[in-house]
């Protein structure tokens, strides 16, 4: 059976779209309001890879029209200085979301550091009670990764209720976050991961397949159902041909010449993940002045 080869989810061009909805609404929101949205980002220690993440935040905060708080702390701060730092910042009426950047230094534990994030201005959605509003399908405050994946898959398929969808990887981030979402899409919804009995044919049911793995292009093409929709979420450094590279969990060339569409690396789930934070802060300044949140940005 031939195949016309998929069509590529233009992920930087989609973000784009969303960045630029965000901007308009900010941009109304001052006018009409007076009100800015803020995001302030937390990062402790001097992680490289870190660093960059923050630094790109920041700048697609301000360009967004946004205020950005950028709180730069040293290796050594101890759990108590931090989270008198998000106290702070949770009763600062300037700040509508808070991201604490991860992963923390080795003597810092996530856990209480996230839970005392106010949850309204956890623009992550990884506070506990967020995770608990997404899981009993009440509004929440949705990871920014997964609501990614999830305006693309809606873009692409509108209605998604009684497709198969299956999600690689069981994370507290991406999989399970994702898995709900595509839950509360009426998917019937097989979460894989590392025990699964065989992913291959656990893969070859699903109509939208989502990988979030940390495997380079471990998905091939075979493993795809004709005309499925592939989100692939990793990001894995390689090397090939003496240049390092980055790819996805799935073999791009093979699998786009059985998939519907598919999302590349990079430039498919990757720059999403800012816009939705922009997104997300966007919402959280809605709701925290009792103001009808933005269309289409949301779940
Ligand atoms: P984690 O390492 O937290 O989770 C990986 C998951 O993959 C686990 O559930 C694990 O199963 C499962 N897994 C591992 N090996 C296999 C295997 N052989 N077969 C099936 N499942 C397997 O990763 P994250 O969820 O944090 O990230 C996943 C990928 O997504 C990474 O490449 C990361 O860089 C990328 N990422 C990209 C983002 C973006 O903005 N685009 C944002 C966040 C992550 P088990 O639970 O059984 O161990």
């Amino acid at each position: 059976m031939t195949h016309s080869p998929a069509v590529r989810i233009d992920g930087k061009a989609f973000a784009a779209g969303v960045r630029g909805k965000v901007a308009a609404r900010v941009a109304r929101l001052r006018e009409e309001h007076g009100i800015t949205p803020g995001l302030a980002v937390v990062l402790v220690g001097e992680d490289p890879a870190s660093a960059v993440y923050v630094r790109n935040k920041g700048i697609q905060t301000l360009e967004a029209g946004m205020a950005s708080f950028e709180h730069r702390l040293p290796e050594t701060t101890s759990e108590a200085d931090l989270l008198a730092l998000i106290a702070r910042l949770n009763a600062d009426p300037a700040v509508h979301g808070i991201l604490v950047q991860l992963p923390l230094p080795p003597h810092l534990n996530a856990d209480p550091v996230i839970n005392a994030i106010a949850p309204a201005k956890d623009v992550d959605g990884f506070h506990i009670l967020n995770v608990g509003l997404l899981g009993t399908g009440q509004k929440a405050m949705v990871p920014c990764t997964p609501l990614g994946c999830l305006m693309m898959l809606r873009d692409h398929l509108g209605d998604l209720a009684g497709l198969n969808a299956v999600v690689v990887g069981r994370s507290n981030i991406v999989g399970k976050p994702m898995a709900q979402l595509l839950l509360g899409e009426s998917c019937t919804v097989t979460i894989a991961h590392s025990r699964t009995r065989d992913l291959a044919s656990v893969c070859r049911g699903a109509d939208i397949l989502v990988a979030a793995v940390g495997r380079p292009e471990m998905i091939p093409g075979d493993w795809i159902k004709p005309g499925a929709v592939v989100i692939d979420v990793g990001i894995n450094r390689v090397e090939r041909e003496g240049r390092m590279r980055l790819v996805g969990d799935v073999d791009f060339a093979s699998a786009s010449l059985a998939a519907g569409a598919i999302t590349p690396v990079p430039g498919g789930v990757g720059p999403m993940t800012i816009a939705c934070l922009l997104a997300n802060t966007l919402t959280a300044c809605c709701r925290a002045n009792g103001l009808p949140e933005p269309e289409g940005l949301t779940v």
